[in-house]
C-alpha cells in the first residue's frame, strides 16, 4: 500500500484497487492499492473524502495498515478517491504552524512540545513551562509570524537511524528502520508522518488565542491560517457591535465599559438605599394595621429578597413575631426580634419534611422553598397556629 500523502500533500484526486474488504457491525473496512487518506496520527485528525463518490466515515490506522470505513462495500475492482481537500488543508495549516510555533518556544525559551491537539473545537501544544508571560507570548507570536513572512520552505525526507544524531532534532524519534524527518528550512527538524504545507506562507497567520496552566505546564491555544482569519471576522464584527451600541470608538471601548460598570455599581447601591428606605415605611404601615404583635402577611408580586429585608425592618421596630410568604417564590420566612422563646429553626425542622419543603434555620430567623403553593400555604396555616398557641 503506498501512501500517496508523503510525497505529494496536494493531491486529492486519484484511482487505487481494492486490495480487500472486511464487513464490520454494518461497515465496510476497505484496504487499497494506494491512498491518500490520511489517517489519525500524531496529533491529526482523519481525512474525509468519498470512495466512488460515496463519503468515507473515517480512516484508520492499525498494525501499519490504512483501513477506509466506508458505509457499503464498494462495487467495483478499481475505485476513484477524492480526499476533501478543505478539511484536509486547514488541517496542513494548524500543523505546518505548530512545528514552527514549537521551534519557536524551544529556541527561545527552551520550552518543548509534549503534546499537540488538533481538532474542529481547537488546536493546543502543551509547552514544558510552569509560567509563559505576556512578554514571552508576543515575542514568540512575532517571531513565529515573521518566520512565515520570510516563506521558509518545507521539507520531507526519510533518514535512516544511524544519520539522527547528524540532526540537530527537537525531539527523538520512535525507533525504526526509516524516519521521516519534516525540515523546516535551517530552523526547525522533526520526526514527523503527518501533511504541511510546502511553505509556511500557506499558513498566512499564527494567533496564540490564549494560554492555561496544565499539570505543570503551559497549555497554549492558537489557530493558524483560515480559522485565525474566521476569528478575527468574528472579533472584529463583536468589536463593531459593541462600539455602535456604546457609541464608542475601537480605542474608547475599554475605558466606556469601565465607565458603566462603576456607574452601575452606584445606581445599584442607590436603587437598594431607597428599597430599604420604602420597606422602612411598609413595615410601620404594617405593624400600624396590625392588633397583635404576630404579623402574618403573604405577597404575590414580592422576591424573597425584599421580603427578608422586610421582616428585618418589621422586627427591629419592636417586639414582633412575623410569618412572610412570598408565593411568587414559594417561600416562607418566619423571625423574631429575639424576646419570643420561639426557636425559628427547630420548628422547621419538626415539620418541614411533611410539607415537602427545604429550608432551616437559627433561632430567630429560620426559612424555607416549597415545590408547590399549595404544600406553601398549609405549611403556613401550621405556623400560624403553632406560632399563636405559643404566644
Ligand atoms: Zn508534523
Amino acid at each position: 500500500m503506498t501512501r500517496l500523502y508523503y510525497d505529494n500533500p496536494y493531491l486529492t484526486s486519484w484511482e487505487a484497487e481494492v486490495i480487500d474488504v472486511v464487513e464490520k457491525e454494518g461497515k465496510f473496512a476497505v484496504t487499497l492499492s494506494q491512498t491518500a487518506f490520511y489517517p489519525e496520527g500524531g496529533g491529526q485528525p482523519s481525512d474525509r473524502g468519498t470512495i466512488d463518490g460515496i463519503q468515507l466515515l473515517d480512516v484508520i490506522e492499525d498494525g501499519g495498515i490504512i483501513y477506509h470505513i466506508h458505509p457499503s462495500k464498494p462495487q467495483s475492482q478499481t475505485v476513484r478517491c477524492e480526499v476533501d481537500f478543505q478539511r484536509r488543508f486547514d488541517h496542513m495549516q494548524q500543523h505546518t504552524g505548530q512545528h514552527i510555533l514549537s521551534a519557536v518556544f524551544y529556541n527561545l525559551y527552551s520550552g518543548e512540545t509534549s503534546s499537540f491537539h488538533l481538532g474542529e473545537d481547537y488546536v493546543s501544544i502543551d509547552i514544558s513551562l510552569p509560567e509563559i508571560s505576556d512578554y514571552m507570548l508576543r515575542k514568540v507570536e512575532d517571531t513565529t509570524n515573521d518566520y512565515i513572512y520570510k516563506n521558509l520552505k518545507v521539507k520531507t525526507y526519510i533518514i535512516k537511524p544511524d544519520e539522527v544524531s547528524k540532526l540537530p532534532l527537537r525531539k527523538l524519534p520512535p525507533v525504526a528502520d526509516s524516519i521521516r524527518i519534516v525540515e523546516i528550512d535551517g530552523v526547525d527538524y522533526s520526526p514527523c508522518c503527518g501533511t504541511h504545507v510546502r511553505s509556511l506562507g500557506e499558513i498566512g497567520i499564527i494567533k496564540i488565542i490564549k494560554t492555561e496552566k496544565y499539570k505543570g505546564a503551559t497549555r497554549v491555544y492558537f489557530k493558524c491560517g483560515k480559522r485565525a482569519l474566521l476569528d478575527y471576522q468574528a472579533k472584529q464584527d463583536i468589536v463593531a457591535s459593541l462600539s455602535r451600541q456604546f457609541t464608542a470608538s475601537e480605542g474608547e471601548l475599554i475605558h466606556r465599559g469601565e465607565a458603566l460598570s462603576a456607574e452601575l455599581k452606584n445606581l445599584s447601591k442607590e436603587v437598594r438605599d431607597l428599597k430599604e428606605k420604602l420597606l422602612g415605611y411598609e413595615a410601620k404601615e404594617i405593624i400600624a394595621a396590625s392588633s397583635s404583635n404576630l404579623i402574618v402577611k403573604s405577597f404575590d408580586d414580592k422576591s424573597f429578597e425584599d421580603i427578608q429585608l422586610l421582616s428585618k425592618q418589621i422586627v427591629s421596630l419592636g417586639d414582633y413575631v412575623v410569618i412572610l410568604t412570598s408565593t411568587f417564590d414559594r417561600k416562607i420566612l418566619l423571625a423574631h426580634s429575639g424576646k419570643s422563646s420561639i426557636h425559628c429553626g427547630k420548628l422547621f425542622k419538626e415539620h418541614l419534611l411533611k410539607y415537602n419543603g427545604r429550608g432551616g434555620g437559627g433561632d430567630r430567623m429560620a426559612q424555607a422553598l416549597f415545590a408547590d403553593v399549595k404544600d406553601l400555604k398549609s405549611f403556613e396555616k401550621l405556623l400560624v397556629e403553632t406560632v399563636k398557641a405559643q404566644l
